[in-house]
C-alpha cells in the first residue's frame, strides 16, 4: 500500500501486503474447494462434568488447502461468511454432521444417545432456508432433532429482533437445542436471555482460564457462580469450553457446570476417536 504523497503514506506493510494476497486467494479458492472436497471436520467430545462420561461431540470444520496445508476456520470463516458461501459450506457441515452422529448412535445404542453440535453463523440465522434445510437433512438422515444442538454466538443474538428469532423458536419447538455460544464475551443483558429461544449456554473458555489456579480468584468464582445459578433458574444448561486441566474440571464442576469441552479430555479428532472415547466410558 503506498501512494504518490507525503512520507507517512509510504510505508509499506509487507507483511500486511502478504496477508491480503493470501487472502484473496483463499476467497477465491473457496466455492472449488467445497466441489473438489477439500473440507473435512474434526470431532471433539463433550463430557459430562458430573460422571466424566461422553455425551456428544461438536462438529469443527477444517479445510485441507492443497498449498497451505490444513486451515482452521479462523482462516477461511470470515472470508465465507463475506463471500455468502458459508451457506453452502455450512449446511454441508450439518448435513456431515448429522450424518456422523447418526452413525455413533448405530454403533453405541448403549452408551446413550450422543448428540451433535453444530455452528452456525449469523449469515446463517439470516437465510430463509436454514429451518427447511434443518428439517430435511434430518430427516434424511434419520437423527432425531433432540440429539443436534446449534451453537450460536452471544454476538449473533445481541439485540436480535423477532425476525431473526423465528427460525431458531421453530427449531426449538421441533426440540433441537440452541446453545448461546461464548458466553459472557458479548455483554447482553442477562435479563434478556429469557426471550431467547436458548436451552444450553457456553461459557466462554476465558472464565474457564480464570480458573487456572487453586483456589481460583474468588471473585471469577462468584462471576462463574452467578451466571450458572442464573442459568439454573431459567432452566438453562451450562457447558464450558476450553478445560485444559483436571483442576479447572474440578473447580467448574464444584460450581455446578454441567458439561465440558477441552484438551484435558481430547483435541477435536477424526470421527473414530469419538467411537473410541465413547466405547471406553459404556464399557468402564
Ligand atoms: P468455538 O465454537 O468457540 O469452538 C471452540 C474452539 O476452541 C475450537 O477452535 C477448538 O478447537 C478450540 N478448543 C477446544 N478445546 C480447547 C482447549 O482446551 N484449549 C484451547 N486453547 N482451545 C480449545 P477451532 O476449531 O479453531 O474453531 C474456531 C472457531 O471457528 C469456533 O469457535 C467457531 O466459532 C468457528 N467454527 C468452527 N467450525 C465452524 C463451522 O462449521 N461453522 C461456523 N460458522 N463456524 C465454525
Ligand atoms: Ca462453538
Ligand atoms: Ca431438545
Ligand atoms: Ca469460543
Amino acid at each position: 500500500a503506498k501512494s504518490a504523497g507525503g512520507n507517512r503514506f509510504e510505508l509499506a506493510d509487507p507483511e500486511a501486503d502478504a496477508r491480503a494476497i493470501t487472502r484473496h486467494g483463499l476467497t477465491t479458492a473457496l466455492p472449488a474447494a467445497l466441489d473438489r472436497g477439500e473440507f473435512f471436520i474434526e470431532y471433539q467430545p463433550l463430557v459430562h462434568l458430573g460422571d466424566g462420561s461422553v455425551r456428544g461431540a461438536e462438529a469443527l470444520v477444517r479445510w485441507l488447502h492443497p498449498q497451505h496445508g490444513v486451515l482452521g476456520p479462523d482462516q477461511f470463516i470470515p472470508l465465507a461468511e463475506h463471500t455468502g458461501l458459508i451457506v453452502p459450506l455450512g449446511r454441508w457441515v450439518l448435513e456431515q454432521s448429522v450424518r456422523q452422529a447418526r452413525a455413533w448412535q448405530e454403533r453405541h445404542s448403549d452408551a446413550g444417545p450422543l448428540r451433535i453440535n453444530v455452528n452456525l453463523s449469523p449469515c446463517q440465522l439470516t437465510h430463509p432456508g436454514l429451518v427447511q434445510d434443518t428439517v430435511d437433512i434430518l430427516e434424511r438422515e434419520g437423527l432425531d432433532a433432540d440429539a443436534l444442538c446449534l451453537e450460536v454466538t452471544e454476538s449473533a443474538l445481541i439485540g436480535a429482533d423477532d425476525d431473526l428469532l423465528k427460525p431458531l423458536r421453530r427449531l426449538a419447538e421441533m426440540g433441537v437445542d440452541i446453545a448461546l455460544d461464548d458466553f459472557g464475551t458479548g455483554y447482553s443483558n442477562l435479563a434478556n436471555l429469557r426471550r431467547l429461544p436458548v436451552s444450553i449456554l457456553k461459557l466462554d473458555r476465558s472464565f474457564t482460564q480464570s480458573m487456572q489456579q487453586f483456589p481460583a480468584d474468588p471473585v471469577d468464582l462468584k462471576i462463574v457462580e452467578g451466571i450458572v445459578s442464573l442459568a439454573h433458574s431459567l432452566d438453562l444448561a451450562v457447558t464450558v469450553e476450553g478445560v485444559e486441566t483436571g483442576a479447572q474440571a474440578e473447580q467448574l464442576r464444584i460450581l455446578g457446570c454441567d458439561t465440558a469441552q477441552g484438551w484435558y479430555y481430547a483435541r477435536p479428532g477424526p470421527p473414530e476417536r469419538l467411537h473410541e472415547l465413547a466405547l471406553v466410558d459404556a464399557t468402564g
